[in-house]
């Protein structure tokens, strides 16, 4: 298993490949497991500027799901959004990309997650699937403009 120090001076495809380490893919994984029927959300960053490497994910920061049908889709709190955002960057930390998790259908964004992520641009956006639970399925997008174009998605040990 490549380490993260690697993959940050040898990142050949930073624009193809979304990397999450174990620890930030378990918290995802058991925030979505906790919320479960409900779909969970929140925001993955890399810890320390981001350098070359823009969709590396060390940490998951979980938020409110804010959406009146918490089971069939999510939203920010708006005011918890900006409050976590510019906390992140207060603490020298980058946005990497945002999740939420699909409790029973693939990890294909949705009509509405497509229009959630005006605005969004430039960032990923990570769904984890818990359709089959033995099975969860996490998948990232690269969002450019409202088009949602899938990478490849790599898990490592740091
Ligand atoms: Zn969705």
């Amino acid at each position: 298993m490549p380490n993260i120090a690697d993959l940050q001076s040898n990142c050949r495809h930073p624009e193809r490949t979304a990397y999450i380490t174990d620890a930030a893919y378990l918290s995802l994984l058991l925030h979505g497991r906790r919320s479960w029927p409900e779909e969970a959300c929140g925001l993955l960053i890399r810890r320390g500027a981001s350098d070359g490497c823009p969709a590396a994910a060390d940490a998951a920061i979980a938020l409110r799901n804010a959406h009146p049908a918490p089971g069939r889709a999510f939203a920010f709190d708006p005011a918890e959004w900006v409050e976590t955002f510019c906390r992140i960057q207060a603490d020298g930390h980058t946005v990497v990309g945002w999740y939420h998790t699909h409790p029973r259908t693939a990890p294909v964004p949705s009509l509405q997650d497509a229009a959630g992520a005006a605005g969004l641009s430039g960032l990923t956006c990570w769904i984890l699937s818990l359709r089959r639970p033995e099975s969860p399925e996490l998948r990232a997008y690269r969002v450019t403009a409202g088009r949602f174009d899938p990478l490849m998605v790599a898990q490592i040990s740091v």
